[in-house]
């Protein structure tokens, strides 16, 4: 064995000595880069990760999703498990996809009275909470909740506290909560933007912003559909709520004629709100991701109907058409809809019932023993 040799303890300049790199606080996303952000509501039906290569494969670089069923009460708290979200966390930088938008249960209440359907509807988007941060989303989406008896007043203190309450104890770092705009269906609130400001405003601690949709606001009343109308919107968005805080369009048509006040999503230019409208939406300076007029990472993301496989990929496609953009390109003939589901749901509604496209989800850890 070589033997070393004892030497004196070497003395260093002090130039030379390690100084502490101070932590590279890490940039803005890529999706923050001033580009067109246009996604659509992708199926996380069998993995999490399908709904990243759906949204790629739809020629989208934004995407919205479920983090569970929307239409069931989990009977447990529902984790993802760690492999999973690190599986999707690393596809989605290779995939350069983003925001990632969660929209939250359909079930949730936030504005219920009744005691039970309030703890639920608390403890539920909690849940959503949870699994947002898990999943590393950029916004989770929730509709404001209908009053059923209680005055609008009332109605708005509710959700402010059940918001509040769900958000406790689980850190939001750079995820955003935003409360979307209703098309104002039966005892609905948030049809006028002034009751979504009213509750954005008393979330000021946790930073909530707002998702508008535009197919809601049409059906609430507000003409976007006209150039001027378009214009009077845009002016009253920005005074009650502040461009700034409206980070998510969904852009839906509506199938609802001006304040019809009824939710009913319609392809883009198929619809009473038409194409040549959400062409000037899409052009829009001030509605766009570039600065100084626009907010950078800013995102349209559809939620549009899947009547016919291909509606989703030419919904997409159309989008990127009207803002007049080259979009990533889908890939051919793909859709989420595949034959076999449409033959499924054409035998379905033939017996008179609905098709479900997003029965089959991934599986999920329960964190509760019964
Ligand atoms: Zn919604
Ligand atoms: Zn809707």
């Amino acid at each position: 064995m070589a033997e070393f040799p004892l030497i004196e303890n070497t003395k260093f300049e002090a130039d030379d000595e390690y100084i502490p790199q101070p932590v590279v606080e890490p940039g803005p996303p890529v999706w923050m880069d001033g580009s067109l952000r246009i996604g659509i509501h992708t199926s996380i039906s069998g993995s999490y990760l399908n709904a990243l290569e759906s949204a790629r494969k739809l020629g989208a670089n934004a995407l919205q999703i479920f983090s569970a069923s929307p239409r069931m009460w989990q009977t447990a708290n529902v984790r993802i498990p760690a492999s999973d979200v690190k599986a999707f966390r690393e596809r989605r930088v290779e995939l350069g996809l983003g925001p990632l938008v969660i929209h939250a249960n359909y079930l949730i209440n936030l504005a219920a009275s009744q005691p039970m359907l309030r703890t639920r509807s608390i403890q539920a988007f909690h849940e959503e909470l949870v699994r947002g941060r898990e999943l590393g989303a950029d916004f989770v989406v929730v509709h404001p909740g209908s009053r059923g008896e209680s005055s609008v007043e009332q109605a708005i203190a509710t959700i402010i506290e059940s918001v509040k309450q769900a958000a406790r104890r689980v850190p939001q770092e750079k995820m955003r909560i935003l409360i979307e705009n209703t098309a104002g269906m039966g005892t609905a609130v948030g049809s006028r933007l002034e009751e979504v400001a009213a509750i954005v405003r008393g979330l000021r601690e946790i930073k909530a912003a707002v998702c508008l949709d535009t197919a809601h606001l049409f059906a609430a009343g507000y003409d976007i559909k006209s150039e001027i109308g378009l214009e009077r919107a845009i002016e009253t968005i920005d005074r009650i709520i502040g461009l700034e805080n409206v980070p998510v369009f969904h852009v839906n048509d509506s199938k609802i004629p001006l304040g019809g006040r009824v939710d009913r999503h319609e392809h883009i230019g198929h619809g009473k709100i038409g194409a040549e409208a959400f062409e000037r939406i899409l052009r829009t300076a001030r509605l766009g991701s570039t600065a100084p007029l626009g907010l950078a990472g800013r995102a349209f993301l559809l939620e549009t109907p899947i009547d016919d496989p291909g509606d989703d990929r030419k919904n997409v496609a159309k989008l990127w058409e009207l803002a007049g953009v080259e979009g990533p390109g889908a890939e051919k003939g793909f859709s989420m809809m595949t034959a076999g589901m449409k033959k499924q749901k054409k035998e379905l509604e033939k017996k008179g019932k609905k098709f479900a496209s997003s029965r089959h989800l991934p599986a999920v850890k329960s964190t509760k023993k019964k």
